[in-house]
């Protein structure tokens, strides 16, 4: 019998901390329906529920280190086995390190799947520092600020929903920023050749207008979803 079967998208960003992968990743969820896997976001509810990974996780995380490999794939694996994940996937903080990188196409290729592109934001590291210790978020919404770049129009006020209440990330100061950065060019950059020598590399310029990159991210993401 002939059955339909589609392969669902996977992609991934790559970018240092403050890139704007998070950013980019809800704005191409909406347009694309594709679903953000975000390994932060999933470490950092592992850690407010208090779960085994969490407890490991926590104080590299508030140091800008990586978490292990072996926790982050036991999350990552997890959450890939959802059904929701059918629709295609943007991979934003994951993979990290060149074992998360094999790890994942050996994840994918169990069902025949592959990475279809991975897409590189090139930013200039010395902003990346300023946004990360700058950047909150509305409590409420989630709606994203920063002290000097984007502040709210009325003081303690969401401009988005009214919201009152702001919340700011533990590691998201000056001194955590450099760590992650380093942290990244020792162990995430090196996954550009990884990606490039596979053939599915791409490149975009994310020092412009939030508007202007997710333009040009679609562009990328269009080929891959038809
Ligand atoms: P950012 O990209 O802005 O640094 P994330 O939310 O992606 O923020 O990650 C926050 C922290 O979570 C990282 O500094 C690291 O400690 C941990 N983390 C997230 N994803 C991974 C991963 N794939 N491997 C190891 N550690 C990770």
């Amino acid at each position: 019998m002939n059955e339909v079967t589609t392969t669902p998208a996977v992609l991934i960003l790559l970018g240092p901390p403050g890139a704007g992968k998070g950013t980019q990743a809800r704005l191409l969820e909406e347009r694309f329906g594709l679903i953000q896997l975000s390994t932060g976001d999933l470490l950092r509810a592992a850690v407010a529920a208090g779960t085994p990974a969490g407890r490991a996780a926590k104080s590299v995380m508030e140091a800008g280190g990586l978490v292990s490999d072996d926790t982050v794939l036991a999350i990552l694996a997890d959450r890939m086995a959802g059904a929701d994940v059918r629709a295609g996937v943007i991979l934003d903080g994951f993979p990290r390190t060149a074992g998360q990188a094999e790890a994942l196409d050996g994840l994918l290729a169990r069902t025949g799947q592959k990475v279809g592109a991975a897409i590189s934001l090139e930013v200039d590291d010395e902003a990346m520092v300023g946004r990360v210790a700058g950047r909150f978020t509305c409590a409420t919404c989630g709606e994203g600020y920063h002290d000097t770049g984007k502040p709210t129009a009325r003081a303690g006020t969401c401009d988005k929903c009214g919201g009152t209440a702001f919340k700011r990330r533990a590691d998201d100061n000056a001194e955590t920023a450099r760590a992650r950065l380093q942290a990244y060019h020792a162990q995430t950059a090196p996954l550009i050749a990884h990606y490039r020598t596979l053939g599915v590399l791409e490149s975009v310029d994310a020092m412009g207008a939030i508007g202007d990159i997710a333009d040009a991210l679609g562009t990328i993401v269009a080929r891959q979803t038809g």
